[in-house]
């Protein structure tokens, strides 16, 4: 792969590739590059001086750092870098769009949503509802786990201020019509929030073309150190801090956002030879998985899905029982288990409408650029056996 970790030169212990169990939970998290490792430690160890100094060249170089990351992070998403704002992760982001939403209009309003952003989306607003600062509508999908235009036009109609819709899904990868959804906000003046933090760095996305008011994307989940994010959006130039210009400025986790940017930056040189790679990888493994358990079927099956996406169901197995039986060898989650550890349903495949059992049965996987075939094989006949295994005890 265009990012191989042979060209790394850290310790190989310490590559991606020699972590076991087999790492398969790409969504919740990414390893970090090691070449992006290397930028993080020599940031944190030479480049320590502090952004805001402006009284000497350590202060120069810092910022120097932070706005070369800005110009990476910009460059990824098509954005200008100086519609790029730091933040310490997509979370955060997410709650300063609406906090300078809501400082700029004042009294209540409405905000559209789909029914399957993330928890991160789903708490804030319905936080902020119960709170009285806004009311929420909530978009439907379908049983794919994709927003449709009409659902979104139909939504718009209702006259939001803001709608936000995830770029690509964190359980079923669904990738959404966000291009197509811009157009119909631009035109009826509603801003578009996306939610980017899947498909940063797995799709092309470009913020200019696509008329997208705030972009959220998160290091961690491209291959970046955690502790940085951005929210991006021309949207920013308009609603300024509340905070008058003079005011402290915090100082910025610079070795964080200098891996953010060298991660961005990678992305983009080797985003599409990695993603057809790990395509290969999952379709392999849906192949060897569905040979060993017939009767497995695959979430989103129908829909355009992130490369490395896998999320299936497997009537009378219970996801939990098997995730527990993987726990040493691979490393996987159900549906839910992005949602802060709370066990129950996946809030996505209940809004695709999935009956209890595919609910209950679903098992995500995400593939990774560091992943191997070999990986990929052994994790297929560890994940089939513990299937089995469960289906067997069940069944006893
Ligand atoms: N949005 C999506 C789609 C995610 O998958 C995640 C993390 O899983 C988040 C937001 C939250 O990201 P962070 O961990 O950077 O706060």
């Amino acid at each position: 792969m265009g990012s191989s970790v042979e060209n790394a030169t850290l310790h190989p212990e310490t590559s991606p590739s020699s972590v076991r169990p087999i790492y398969l939970d790409h969504h919740a998290t990414t390893p970090v590059d090691p070449r992006v490792a290397e930028v993080v430690l020599s940031t944190m160890v030479q480049r320590y001086g502090n952004p805001n100094s402006v009284a000497h060249s350590f202060g120069d170089v810092a910022a120097g750092i932070i706005h070369r990351s800005r110009d990476d992070v910009a460059r990824l998403v098509g954005a200008a870098p100086e519609d790029v704002r730091f933040t310490g992760s997509a979370t955060e982001a997410l709650r300063l769009v609406i906090g300078l939403e809501m400082a700029a209009r004042g009294g209540s309003f409405t905000v559209a949503a789909s029914r399957i952003e993330h928890p991160a989306v789903i708490d804030m607003l319905t936080a902020a509802e119960r709170a009285g600062f806004l009311m929420v509508d909530w978009i439907d999908c379908d049983a794919q786990g994709l927003v449709s235009l009409t659902a979104i036009a139909d939504a718009i109609d209702r006259r939001p201020a803001l709608l936000f819709l995830m770029a690509a899904n964190n359980e079923v990868g669904t990738i959404q019509p966000v291009a197509e959804a811009a157009v119909l906000t631009r035109s009826a003046n509603v801003g578009l929030v996306v939610d980017a933090s899947q498909a940063a760095g797995r799709l092309p996305i470009d913020v200019s073309a696509s008329l997208i008011d705030y972009l959220i994307l998160s290091s961690h989940k491209l291959y970046g150190p955690k502790g940085a994010a951005a929210l991006v959006g021309l949207e920013l130039r308009d609603k300024a801090s509340p905070f008058p210009l003079e005011a402290h400025a915090p100082t910025p986790n610079t070795a964080a956002i200098a891996g953010f940017g060298e991660a961005c930056r990678l992305r983009r040189l080797e985003m599409a030879v990695d993603e057809a790679q790990i395509g290969n990888l999952r379709d392999r493994l849906a192949v060897r998985l569905a040979a060993a358990i017939p009767d497995m079927v695959v979430n989103g099956a129908r829909a355009p899905r992130i490369a490395g996406n896998l999320n299936f169901s497997v009537a009378g197995v219970p996801n939990d029982q098997v995730v527990a039986r993987l726990r040493d060898t691979v490393a996987i989650s159900t549906g839910a288990a992005c949602s802060f550890g709370v066990d129950g349903p996946s809030h996505v495949l209940v809004a695709m409408g999935l009956p209890n059992w595919r609910q209950e049965t679903a098992l995500r996987i995400g593939i990774g650029k560091f992943n191997t075939e070999t990986e990929i094989e052994q994790a297929a006949d560890l994940i089939a056996t513990a299937t089995q295994a469960v289906r067997s005890s069940a069944i006893r």
